[in-house]
């Protein structure tokens, strides 16, 4: 990984070796992002960098990182924090407006914008999805907001994930029909099939 250390105070020169001066550079990075087989080379250019001219210390600011995070996501082939904020605001959202749109939470898509966070690869094809068809947020929107994962309770019992699947599998298709027509319904019947 490339050294990063923040850039100190110039006047103060080189805080570790107490020897050399910071002198600006800008140079050409390479160096491997991930763990293990999934490491990627990556390439960050015209890095902005502060080297100390005695023990040679890197020393990097809010523009190296931003700089080397914008390679990152190119050497992974995920959209960069300028392409995710173009693409909310071509959809004419907010990221709270957003962020109720596709369930990911508000603070994470900021993060992904100020390159604090990197999107997996499955949330970056969502918002290319989204963003391909004007029509795809509309179809969104429709959809009735999301139940939250707090685990409901049935008497004779509580389902959450595990449990619900479990559930479903003891029902025929008229059954799940029966559940997508109507949850509430479907509990009382489940509730009736379980006392009897
Ligand atoms: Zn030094």
């Amino acid at each position: 990984m490339v050294a990063s250390q923040s850039i100190p105070n110039k006047e103060l020169g080189c805080p570790v070796c107490g020897k050399g001066k910071l002198k600006a550079q800008v140079r050409t990075e390479h160096f491997e992002y991930g763990e293990g087989g999934d490491k990627v080379p990556v390439q960050a250019e015209n890095v902005p960098v502060e080297i100390c001219t005695h023990c040679h210390e890197a020393f990097s600011g809010p523009e190296a990182v931003r700089i080397r995070h914008h390679a990152v996501c190119r050497a992974l082939g995920l959209l960069t924090p300028d392409e995710i904020r173009a693409l909310r605001e071509r959809l004419g959202l907010n990221q709270a407006e957003l962020a109720e749109l596709t369930g990911i939470g508000k603070a994470t898509i900021s993060r992904w914008e100020n390159g604090r966070l990197l999107q997996n690869k499955a949330l970056d094809r969502y918002l290319r999805l989204l963003a391909a068809n004007p029509e795809n947020v509309r179809l969104l929107g429709e959809l009735p907001p999301s139940q939250a994962a707090a685990p409901r309770h049935v008497p004779g019992g509580t389902y959450g994930h595990g449990e619900s699947a479990a559930a479903f599998r003891r029902l025929g298709g008229a059954d799940l029909e029966r559940y997508s027509r109507n949850r509430d319904r479907w509990l009382d019947w489940l509730n009736f099939a379980e006392r009897n």
